[in-house]
């Protein structure tokens, strides 16, 4: 490699940004779009085989559908914030439910989107997969191609000898795709909270796995994702789940957070500054919770409070919450 090849190397940043173009829109149930996005700047982006829980942010276009012009920098971020709104579009935070390369480098990348479209309770994020056509555009910031070091990626049982994943449909596509690139031998059980029956999809997950989805049918976020997940770990009735911590119908936007403040606990990483104990102990079992952030928050109580699950064995995460529209 030569030296100015090795030094483009060495300033570019561990994630890309680019445009990304729809080769197909499928209803694949009531509550999920998958959309496949097609295009030449993703043949550098993502890590195939390497994606698990990995994050990404896509930017949708303002109402005049011209998305902005971003430099593929590190300062594309505050670029994006230096674009007057009305052009800016929005960003929000997704997962790759899968991202296919073939041997000529051309990549496919699979974006299931949760349609929540009530008034009042809907974004534009979810507005725009619900209306979403073969051509239309995005921008798309993901792992540059070959680069581990940019994070994003919070799954990490260590040697733990088994794993429990649990989530909403927000944490559906994330839960997928790790219960797909596990090794064949791993154990586990994964909780997957969905809206409907019909939304149960197809996972291609290790035989030692059990996926149980949980249609709540109308009720509220949590309903039957906090109790099955207590009695499996044997907390039958234990300490009443209060109804204002579960998710619920969203109700109308009172506010707009970013990211990096919702309930985000892992093994690594405190949002709330609590110190973590030394050295993740993962022999017995790995926890990866994710959803709307009361329902997280409920759960993390009765794992860590009462029934004394070490905070160095789980990862906590909020994906959304209600009344709360996300800024990225
Ligand atoms: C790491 C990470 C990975 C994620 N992966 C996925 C993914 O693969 N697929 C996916 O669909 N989502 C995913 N999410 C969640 C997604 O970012 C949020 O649901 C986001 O709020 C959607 O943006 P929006 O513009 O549709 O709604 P916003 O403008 O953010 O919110 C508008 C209103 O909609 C409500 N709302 C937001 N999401 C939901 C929902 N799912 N159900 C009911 N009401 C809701 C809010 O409470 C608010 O009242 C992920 C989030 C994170 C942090």
């Amino acid at each position: 490699m030569s030296t100015t090849q090795c030094e483009q190397q060495t300033e570019q940043t561990p994630f890309t940004v680019v445009r990304a173009r729809v080769e197909e829109v499928v209803r694949i149930s009531p509550s999920f779009i998958r959309v496949t996005f097609a295009g030449d700047e993703l043949r550098g982006a993502g890590n195939p085989h390497r994606t698990l829980d990995q994050r990404i942010k896509l930017i949708f276009p303002p109402a005049s559908g011209q998305l902005p012009r971003l430099a593929d920098d590190a300062d594309w971020y505050a670029a994006w914030l230096a674009v007057p709104e009305e052009s800016r579009g929005s960003m929000r935070t997704y997962s790759i439910r899968d991202l296919r390369v073939g041997d000529d480098g051309e990549t496919r990348l699979v974006v299931d989107f949760v349609l929540h479209l009530e008034p009042g309770a809907t974004g534009p994020a979810s507005l725009w997969a619900s209306a979403a056509r073969v051509g239309d555009e995005l921008l798309v910031v993901a792992p540059r191609r070959g680069r581990l070091d940019g994070g994003g990626i919070e799954f990490a049982p260590g040697d733990a000898a088994s794993m429990l994943l649990a989530g909403d449909e927000t944490a559906a596509p994330a839960i997928a795709r790790i219960l797909e690139e596990l090794p064949s031998d791993a154990r586990g059980i994964a909780f997957i909270e969905v809206p409907l029956r019909e939304d149960r999809l197809a996972i291609d997950a290790p035989s030692g796995f059990e996926v149980r989805w949980l249609p709540r049918g109308g009720a509220l976020h949590g309903a039957s994702l906090i109790p099955e997940v207590l009695a499996h770990l044997g907390e039958h009735g234990r300490g009443a789940i209060r109804p204002d911590d579960r998710g619920g119908d969203a109700g109308p936007v009172t506010a707009e957070i970013g990211v990096e403040q919702l309930l985000w606990e892992t093994p690594q990483y405190s949002g709330s500054g609590e110190a973590i104990e030394a050295g993740p102990d993962h022999h017995e079992r790995y926890y990866w919770i994710a959803g709307e952030s009361g329902v997280v928050t409920t759960l993390r109580r009765h794992l860590v409070r009462e029934l004394g699950i070490a905070r160095s064995q789980v990862a906590f995460m909020g994906y959304w919450r209600r009344g709360v529209a996300m800024k990225g």
